[in-house]
């Protein structure tokens, strides 16, 4: 039987070599900021095709094709695998928990019941909705909403809140239009009471977006135009609107509502996914950004948290919103680092599930383990050389005006 050859490999050929090579490494270090469910991809892809090649020509020559056979099958075996891990982390269905004590698509063995709510608590579930972003806020009887998750995630977050006993909302803010925030918020529409909906005004044209104007249009349900200054209350605790600061953005992102909540002496700070354009106007108007619970923005990629932002909020902790082995590379390590750097705790949906907080007031308590802090030199280096090849793609894509296009979600 013939060894199995690697693409790139097969001849003499030193351009192909380098340009094989350069691929490869490509490939393998992708999975540090696309999850492996990319580099499996990747890597698989060459093998595919050039076995699949190899399998027409040694048929039509009548030699034998076995070693060409099992190296296709095996390679679309990977390719399989890692498109599932891609999907997986995009469509994620339910609102999912690896921690005991949170209802939602609970698994056996799971604590399907959590205590009730005391009136002197606020509650803060980070849902875990995969690659997208949903945030319930509890304060007494009072409940509100930060966004729906992707396409899949309407059913299960109103079977979450519902579980949890909250029928209506106070509020609904859907941060900005993108579908991994807005897609389940045509059911949460649909299934809850809502007394107030905020969103920012900017025309977006998916059907998403259509069908959650429709839904709040059939309800009776007027949109509330953020206002940078406005503060509402949610039980005992309020909450102030801090951006969008500006009409126009180049980037949908920064159109995200950002709030801060207090509580007695606590403090949450939640920022949709709002990029460095947004941070440096929040700091310009010189509003206290200084919160004990920094949502991260923009599920902890390097277009946001810039080092003045996360100065000036100085959490002690942080949560990170994304989905396992997404395609984007959220958070990247870059961020987690630097965040771990401040002595920020960091907490991730994408390793704990859903995330529940608890203030009383003075101390606030979470249900999930913090991410550990590995002084590695290797890790290191590789975020940092990571954010430097990022940073020289976002210039480039920013001269070509492909931000929009890359920038999705
Ligand atoms: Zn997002």
């Amino acid at each position: 039987m013939k060894k199995i050859s690697i693409p790139g490999f097969r001849n003499n050929s030193k351009g192909k070599k380098i340009a094989a090579t350069i691929y490869y490494i490509w490939a393998l270090l992708s999975c540090f900021s696309r999850g492996w469910g990319f580099s499996m991809v990747l890597l698989s892809a060459p093998f595919i095709i050039l076995s699949f090649i190899d399998i027409i020509k040694l048929k039509k020559h009548h030699l034998p094709n076995k070693t060409a056979i099992i190296s296709f099958f095996t390679a679309m075996a990977v390719f399989a695998f890692g498109t599932f891990l891609v999907y997986e982390s995009f469509f994620q269905k339910g609102v999912t928990s690896n921690l005991p004590g949170i209802i939602g698509d609970t698994k056996a063995g799971e604590v399907d019941s959590i205590p009730d709510i005391t009136t002197d608590q606020l509650k803060v579930h980070f849902l875990n909705v995969g690659q997208a972003e949903s945030i319930l806020i509890q304060q007494g009887q009072h409940a509100m909403l930060i966004d729906a998750g992707n396409l899949r995630s309407g059913r299960s977050i109103v079977e979450y809140m519902n579980k949890n006993g909250i029928y209506k909302l106070d509020y609904v803010i859907a941060t900005h239009p993108h579908l991994d925030h807005i897609g389940g918020m045509p059911k949460v529409i649909q299934d809850m009471d809502i007394d107030k909906f905020i969103a920012p005004k900017v025309p977006h044209n998916s059907g998403t977006y259509k069908k959650v104007l429709t839904n709040l249009n059939r309800k009776g349900i007027n949109v509330n135009k953020p206002i940078v200054g406005t503060s509402y209350a949610l039980g005992d605790a309020t909450f102030e609107v801090l951006a969008p600061n500006n009409d126009h953005y180049e980037s949908l992102n920064d159109y995200s509502v950002v709030i801060k909540l207090n509580y007695k002496n606590t403090s949450f700070l939640f920022t949709g996914d709002a990029q460095w354009t947004s941070e440096q106007e929040m700091l310009k108007n010189g509003v206290n950004l200084n919160a004990d619970v920094l949502k991260v923005g923009h599920h902890g990629s390097r277009t946001s948290t810039t080092t003045s932002f996360l100065k000036a909020v100085s959490p002690k902790y942080a949560v990170i919103s994304a989905g396992r082995n997404n395609l984007f590379g959220h958070p990247t390590l870059y961020t987690v680092k630097k965040l771990l750097d401040y002595g920020v705790h960091v907490y991730r949906t994408d390793k704990s599930g859903t995330i529940v907080s608890v203030s009383d007031g003075e101390k606030i308590i979470f249900n999930a383990k913090a991410e550990p802090y590995r002084q590695n030199r290797v890790v290191k280096n590789i975020a940092v050389f990571s954010a430097k090849i990022n940073r020289k793609f976002g210039q480039i894509s920013r001269l070509y005006g492909w931000n929009n296009r890359w920038v999705i979600n």
